[in-house]
């Protein structure tokens, strides 16, 4: 993906230049914590989405992790969500207008009804663990809509659509493109299919890719908890008002700018921190 593929009021009037309004003019995003021991990603994904300038960035978590969260975030704020009515009710409050759930969520009774319940939020990014949960449950697949971002890497969506893996890994140039954008139309939202080569595919048809640049630093990113800092930068993106076919492609390229910025030695929680550095770059 080039940068021209982005389009230019993206780049600069939403990220680089911010419109003058106090912080929840600039969104506020909600990423949902796994319990005890599992809350690095959601903590991540969470400062992903404060660089990439949402206004303000909550974490919900189960009342058995809170201290774990808390102890280690300072800007981002907490909001105990011990399942999927609190998050409903969480919901309630219409500052919240992006909601990123599935790093480190686990996959038990409370990650389903989280999964469900999310969904009747009108923008939603999932990923990781909230996808293998809709792989399993014909139920919740139902419940995609329009608004919806999913952000599986090559085995996430092996499980969400098998027959279209299998034709992801076919011959020609153009399959796997083929398989996201089918992927895209099942599912009724974007598609965004992690790796060497990331595509991000509508349901209406269109197909944006970014291909890592070859021999540079973006194999780095082969490292874990990349992706969710990748989930918190498309989230971030979402609550700034930017669409989701352009804050998935904006956040890909960005992401990978960031690694390339840091080069060898990368680690995931390093991303969000290098992301001023990019955007001083396009200034
Ligand atoms: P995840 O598998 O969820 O941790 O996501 C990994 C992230 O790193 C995604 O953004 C991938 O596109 C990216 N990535 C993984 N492997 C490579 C690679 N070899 N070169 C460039 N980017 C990669
Ligand atoms: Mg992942």
């Amino acid at each position: 993906m080039r940068i021209s593929e982005i389009t230019r009021e993206t780049l600069d009037v939403t990220l680089l230049r911010k419109k003058p309004g106090h912080k929840y003019e600039h969104g506020h995003a909600l990423v949902l914590s796994g319990g005890p021991g599992k809350t690095g990603a959601a903590r991540m994904a969470a400062r992903g989405a404060l660089r990439i300038g949402a206004g303000a960035v909550t974490i919900g978590v189960p009342p058995a992790a809170q201290l774990e969260v808390a102890m280690q975030v300072t800007a981002i704020m907490l909001q105990r969500i011990s399942d999927g009515a609190a998050l409903i009710e969480a919901l309630k409050d219409s500052r919240i207008n992006a909601l990123c759930l599935g790093p480190g969520l686990g996959l038990g009774a409370r990650a389903a009804e989280l999964v469900k319940s999310a969904l009747s939020a009108p923008k939603v990014v999932l990923d990781a663990d909230a996808l293998s949960l809709l792989a399993q449950d014909s139920d919740l697949r139902a419940g995609l809509h329009r608004g919806c971002i999913l952000t599986p890497h090559m085995g996430e969506f092996a499980r969400l659509a098998p027959d279209l893996a299998d034709a992801a890994e076919g011959e020609g140039q153009d399959a796997k493109a083929q398989a996201t954008q089918a992927a895209a139309a099942r599912f009724g939202c974007v598609v965004l299919l992690k790796g060497p080569e990331t595509i991000i595919a509508t349901p209406e048809g269109e197909i944006r890719r970014h291909r890592a640049t070859e021999g540079r630093a973006t194999p780095w990113l082969a490292t874990a908890g990349a992706g969710d800092v990748l989930a918190g930068f498309i989230t971030g993106l979402i609550a700034r008002g930017v669409a989701p076919v352009e804050a998935a492609s904006l956040a890909t390229w960005l992401h990978a700018e960031a690694a390339l910025t840091h080069g060898p030695g990368l680690i995931a929680e390093d991303l969000p921190d290098l992301l001023p550095q990019v955007l001083r770059q396009l200034n």
